[in-house]
């Protein structure tokens, strides 16, 4: 690795990692962008048949940015052509952004553990940035806060260990989302179960299997997407929800499905090889030996089953797990307390109890909102720049077309669910 100090250092280079990223670049900052893998990498495992259920469309001259660019001058509609891009396609996207902006993305790099300054052993300083003679050393005392005052509280910086040597940087953005952490575990047996992240292609899923049957635990956009994907396949699915996502219609998109998802829904819906069952919710899954997998499942309040008290369905294939996703915060979790799952975060997206420690993308959650989608958590870089640029003491005036074109939230009392008159 080239650069083992930095003003910033951000872990992930998905959506989240290089959007944050750019909104640094614009900034007298030194930074580095660090993954694990390559970029855009979660989407790249996306299985090859799903698109992005947000449209894009190159409206950004209007101050409406595409809601699916990470930056308020580029558009996905218009660097791939696409309105519903595939997960390579957005990757793709994602890459030409890095290129665009010339950010220094260090790939193959695995953050392992975080340091925060202050619990480390003291050892040589490091050497200093291009940029840091004219701000506070790496380790250095207390700097400046968001409003130009003293801040005791930040900020000693901090070592991260990774798979190719220690680095250190004053600011870290964690930008790791979640799908490195699929929800697995959800019931017992459940280990027998093959999760949606795991699959790359849904017709070769099907193509593999000895019969057309298959079960599906969740009818939320991915399993609603798996379902639609086999069915197309020439398939016969049941998928199990302990509500009716598909019947319930809302104005919060992190709620209902989307309008994409139910259209393909209907699409598929007078094949009769798709049955969606609500009000079940599913205990265990088990199997003996070779024989068929055992799903049981009980009635969710207000529901009735076929069977009464609790009904088991049987299906020859291993049950697809569309249970959604984790925080995939790893080596950072200790330094992001959570109350009730909730991460807990300052109003600039840092954490509480590890100042100099950000975290950007769908785990930020205000005022019970989740800003899980990308045109949400979007509107959070600049925040998490201008406060990272106004500590270091930089110019952050170059941030301001983030607000000129809608990508700035700072008033986090006007993030509930948006409302329709019709
Ligand atoms: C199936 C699915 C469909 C979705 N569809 C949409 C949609 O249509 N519209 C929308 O707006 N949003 C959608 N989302 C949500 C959105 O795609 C995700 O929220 C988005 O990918 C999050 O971006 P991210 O940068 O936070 O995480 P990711 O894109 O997952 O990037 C995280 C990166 O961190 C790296 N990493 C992880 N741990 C480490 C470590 N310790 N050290 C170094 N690197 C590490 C990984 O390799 C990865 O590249 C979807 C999500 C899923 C799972």
């Amino acid at each position: 690795m080239t650069l083992r100090n930095a003003d910033a250092v951000v872990v992930g280079a998905g959506a989240a990692g290089i959007g944050t990223a750019v909104a640094l670049s614009l900034l007298d900052c030194e930074l580095v962008v660090l993954d694990r893998d390559e970029i855009g990498a979660s989407f790249r495992r996306w299985p090859e048949e799903m698109r992005f259920i947000t449209p894009s469309f190159p409206s950004n001259s209007f101050g409406l940015t595409d809601l699916n660019a990470i930056t308020p001058n580029t558009s996905p509609a218009v660097t791939l052509d696409r309105e519903h891009p595939s997960g390579d396609e957005y990757a793709d996207y994602l890459e030409a952004v890095a290129d665009f902006h010339d950010l220094s993305v260090e790939t193959g790099v695995e953050v392992t553990e975080v340091h925060p300054r202050s619990a480390v052993e003291p050892g040589p300083a490091p050497e200093p940035t291009a940029r840091s003679s004219a701000v506070p050393a790496v380790d250095g005392g207390a700097v400046p806060d968001s409003e130009g005052e003293p801040d005791e509280t930040t900020d000693g910086g901090f070592v991260l260990e990774t798979t190719a040597g220690p680095v250190h940087t004053r600011f870290v953005v964690w930008a790791t989302g979640q799908f490195g952490s699929p929800r697995r575990d959800v019931v017992p047996g459940a280990d027998a179960c093959v999760h949606t992240s795991e699959i790359r292609s849904w017709t070769d899923h099907a193509a593999a299997s000895s019969t057309d049957e298959f079960l599906i635990v969740g009818g939320y956009e991915s399993g609603i997407d798996a379902a639609v994907a086999l069915v197309e396949a020439g398939c016969r699915v049941r998928v199990l929800d302990r509500g009716e996502p598909w019947a319930t219609r809302g104005p919060d998109p992190s709620e209902v499905l989307s309008p994409h998802t139910l259209r393909r829904l209907e699409s598929v819906a007078d094949t009769d090889r798709l049955l969606v069952e609500g009000g079940a919710v599913v205990e265990s899954v088990r199997r003996d030996g070779d024989g068929p997998f055992e799903v049981r499942a009980r009635p969710a309040d207000g529901y009735e089953l076929d069977e009464g008290e609790s009904s088991t369905y049987t299906v020859p294939t291993r049950p697809i797990l569309a249970t959604g996703f984790e925080p995939a915060l790893g080596p950072a979790a200790d330094h992001f307390q959570r109350e009730e799952g909730v991460i807990q975060l300052t109003e600039r997206d840092e954490s509480p109890t590890t100042p100099g420690l950000f975290l950007a993308g769908p785990d930020v959650t205000h005022n019970g909102v989740k800003f899980c989608f990308i045109y949400k958590f979007r509107a959070r870089f600049p925040i998490i720049a201008e406060t990272i640029g106004s500590r270091i003491g930089v110019e952050t005036a170059p941030l301001d077309v983030y607000p000129e074109q809608n990508m700035y939230l700072e008033d986090l009392s006007c993030c509930g669910p948006d409302m329709c008159d019709c």
